[in-house]
């Protein structure tokens, strides 16, 4: 594993374990929350149960000191000052047994504020008003009062109702009871409570139990709960009724504490109500059973994303995969056909695109060093013979060995190439007159000498063609072509010998002049007239479209074919009219086609390079279709592989717009430019078409056969259509079909047409 795919594992791991991590954080705060929760619900009960038992309790005592207070015994003994009918203990003793009042005590005070019966003591006569506020008030203004206070006993419950004979205040009944009860009633709800009073009230306290002091504060509970009461004397009072919040959980009870505080009128402490209520006592389950349903489904969404996740990612791998094998064999495909483009299967030789392009190479350096070079146009003498005598193999193994020894005679710094069948050439660097002519015997000794092929003997001769360079020519093709003039002379004088080209030989050309003369007056004199060359689709028979070709009849020049005129007119701006004319003529006559309902396919045009390289292009284009009403669709212009590398980056910016009007791309030629895979799979082209020198030698000949697999494999990789040009023979169609190749267009099917011949060749077949 490389560090950059170990860095990206790293790198989702600890996405995994923050995202888990999260997660679980996430779902254990909503948890814990939930419990606070659960507890502070707890905790406010409790207080509510307490302040409601206290309610209900003040409530008891009024409603008794009201009931007593209408008592005629009471009111008698009052105003008769005789305190002995009043047994008030026993109604006490009466309510401890049947009520949950256990500790209820009664006073009655006379008009004056002197005490006059107590049930919880003997003592009577002593005045209150002195020692305490409320009874003043009373005697002042009569009325009912209830309080809660700390007393010299303990915390308790009062109330005074004061007592009326016909109307005139007679005394005061007053009712006292302990919050014992509460705190028992508490307790059977499993809330235990202690009641601890005030440390403010220590000193008034005078007759409290001094056992039941924790500190300052006094409990006023009678039986408390031991657990509670420890914990309270362990961390001390202050510690615990100081604690904040809503509740504290003390883990050494086990318990959730709540504290309420009772105030005095004065709004200080008074009495502090410590409740606990048993941790084991609150059932969490559904709390604890929805964080296990919370990470079920947490875990259950992680799966599923990693799930998705790897998913995307396996798939993403498998097309970087996919693309990568895809990149290999394209690269392999392209690298093979360089090469058989650029060489000989037989021989092994440098052919004709190779062997030019070392001779332009020889053409720069020999500028640059101000040297000479020559160039060898060989010719076997006879060799159809051979092949015609002795079969075709004969005739390879013939080639081969003459290739051998061919290479044999010249130096590692000489090129020999195969440019066709039997012709032959050699380019030697640095010659001059003498060593020259020593290579040329050496080379006819050599291959006089006789070769033995399946029990025959051959003797082979050559005539050879010699040009010079500069002498005889600046450029490559003139170089070759003046060779091979001077091959011809040797042939001519004998055979087996060889010829020096002299400017005598020269053939007649055109001037170019006349020619570009001529063209211009072609245009406008419309000499020019468009043939269609049928396409066929051997699958089914039909007939897919045409390839455009134009045809020039000159009055002055005759017919000229376009091989010859096209170059000419390339090199001037006349190519972009004479296409243009192209163009609209065969929109023109096909859209009257299809207004007759003739299914007219699609038809192809050939556009030069100079077309792309100006601006109108796609502006006339655009003209032109909406001029004719023909259909984007059925266009489909064809552009040489050469033209297209000449400068690809800009083609590609041409083609892309061209393609966005709807119409189609086809690399002409395809096979003899050098196209280099990067480009020909960034340029946007539906079509490749084999070249027709491809085609010509099939099934025949093993290079062809292998460029012809090269190109069709490579249309498949990239998804391209294809079709072949040139064809003439059922063999080359069958061979291309059975390579898959079933797009054809040649002479078998037919030649390029005049309009009307076309037409009627769609009616006939389709
Ligand atoms: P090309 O584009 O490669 O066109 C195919 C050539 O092969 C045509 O030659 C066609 O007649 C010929 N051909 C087709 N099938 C066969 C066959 O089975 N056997 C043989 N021997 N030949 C076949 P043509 O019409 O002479 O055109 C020559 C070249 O001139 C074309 O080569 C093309 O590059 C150029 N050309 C023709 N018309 C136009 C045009 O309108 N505009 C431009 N820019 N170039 C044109
Ligand atoms: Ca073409
Ligand atoms: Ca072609």
């Amino acid at each position: 594993m490389n560090s950059a795919k170990l860095r990206k594992l790293t790198l989702q791991l600890l996405i995994l374990i923050f995202i888990v991590s999260v997660g679980y954080i996430l779902i254990s705060q909503k948890t814990e929350s939930s419990i606070n929760e659960r507890y502070s619900q707890i905790a406010r009960n409790m207080t509510l149960h307490l302040k409601t038992l206290i309610k209900e309790k003040e409530g008891t005592i009024l409603q008794i000191a009201l009931a007593m207070a209408e008592d005629q015994k009471i009111k008698n003994a009052l105003l008769s000052k005789d305190k002995s009918k009043i047994q008030l203990q026993d109604f006490s003793l009466k309510l401890r047994e049947n009520t949950d009042l256990k500790n209820i005590w009664f006073q009655i005070i006379d008009k004056e504020g002197k005490s006059f019966y107590r049930s919880f003591s003997d003592k009577s006569g002593d005045s209150l008003l002195e020692a305490r506020s409320d009874v003043a008030k009373m005697v002042k203004a009569p009325q009912i009062i209830p309080s809660i206070s700390v007393g010299k006993f303990t915390l308790s419950f009062k109330v005074m109702v004061p007592i009326y004979e016909n109307n005139t205040f007679i005394g005061i009944f007053e009712t006292l009871a302990q919050f014992n009860s509460i705190a028992l009633k508490m307790d059977k709800n499993q809330e235990r409570t202690i009641i601890l009073v005030d440390e403010s009230y220590k000193n008034q306290l005078v007759y409290a139990d001094k056992e039941r002091f924790i500190g300052n504060y006094y409990v006023a509970n009678s039986n408390p709960d031991e657990k509670l009461l420890a914990e309270i004397k362990r961390k001390s009072p202050e510690a615990i009724i100081n604690c904040k919040g809503e509740f504290n959980i003390c883990p050494s009870i086990n318990s959730i504490v709540s504290i309420y505080r009772l105030n005095n009128e004065y709004d200080k402490p008074m009495a502090h109500f410590i409740m606990a209520y048993n941790l084991d006592n609150i059932n969490l389950d559904d709390i604890f059973q929805s964080r296990n349903n919370l990470f079920l489904i947490f875990a259950g969404v992680l799966f599923v994303s990693s799930i998705i996740f790897l998913y995307f990612q396996s798939k993403k791998r498998l097309v970087e995969e996919l693309n990568y094998e895809l990149e290999e064999i394209l690269e392999s495909k392209t690298k093979e056909l360089t090469y058989l483009a650029h060489h000989d299967t037989l021989t092994g030789l440098a052919n004709r695109l190779l062997f030019l392009e070392i001779v332009q190479d020889a053409i720069e350096s020999a500028k640059r060093e101000n040297s000479k070079f020559s160039i060898l146009f060989l010719d076997l003498d006879r060799f159809k013979d051979v092949n015609d005598t002795h079969g075709h193999h004969a005739g390879d193994v013939l080639l081969k060995s003459v290739a051998n020894r061919l290479k044999e005679c010249v130096r590692t710094q000489d090129t020999v190439s195969r440019l066709a069948g039997d012709e032959f050439t050699i380019l030697l660097r640095n010659s001059n007159e003498e060593n020259l002519v020593s290579i040329v015997e050496k080379i006819i000794q050599a291959v006089q000498e006789p070769i033995e092929i399946a029990h025959n003997t051959f003797s082979i001769t050559f005539s050879i063609g010699i040009s010079c360079f500069p002498v005889d020519g600046v450029d490559a093709d003139v170089l070759i072509s003046n060779a091979d003039t001077a091959m011809y002379k040797a042939k001519e004088l004998g055979r087996n010998t060889y010829q020096f080209y002299n400017k005598t030989m020269g053939k007649y050309t055109l001037n170019r002049v006349i020619f570009e003369k001529n063209l211009k007056i072609a245009l406008q004199e419309d000499e020019f007239e468009a043939f269609y060359q049928p396409q066929i689709d051997i699958t089914t028979g039909r007939v897919i479209g045409a390839e455009a070709l134009i045809r020039w009849q000159s009055p002055e020049l005759g017919f000229v074919s376009p091989a010859e005129f096209i170059p000419i007119a390339e090199q001037s701006n006349l190519i972009i009219k004479i296409d243009l004319w192209m163009m609209k003529k065969t929109m023109h006559q096909l859209m009257v086609f299809q207004k007759e309902g003739i299914d007219i396919g699609k038809l192809s045009l050939n556009i030069s390079a100079k077309q792309l390289e100006g601006k109108e292009m796609i502006a006339e284009l655009k003209n032109i279709l909406q001029e004719t009403g023909f259909d984007a669709s059925r266009l489909e212009l064809e552009i040489t592989e050469r033209e297209m590398m000449k400068d690809p980056e800009a083609t590609i910016v041409v083609l892309n717009k061209i393609k966005e009007l709807g119409i189609s791309i086809s690399i002409d030629d395809f096979g003899t430019g050098h196209s280099s895979l990067a480009y020909i799979k960034r340029l946007p082209i539906d079509k490749l078409k084999i070249d027709k020198s491809f085609v010509d030698d099939l099934p025949h000949d093993k290079d062809d056969i292998a460029i012809v697999r090269s190109v069709i494999s490579i249309a498949k990789h990239l998804h391209m259509d294809i079709i072949a040009e040139g064809v003439e023979t059922p063999e080359q169609r069958d061979f291309l079909q059975n390579e898959g190749c079933s797009k054809i267009q040649g002479y078998l099917y037919s030649k390029p047409l005049p309009v009307d011949d076309y037409k009627q060749f769609l009616i006939e077949h389709n």
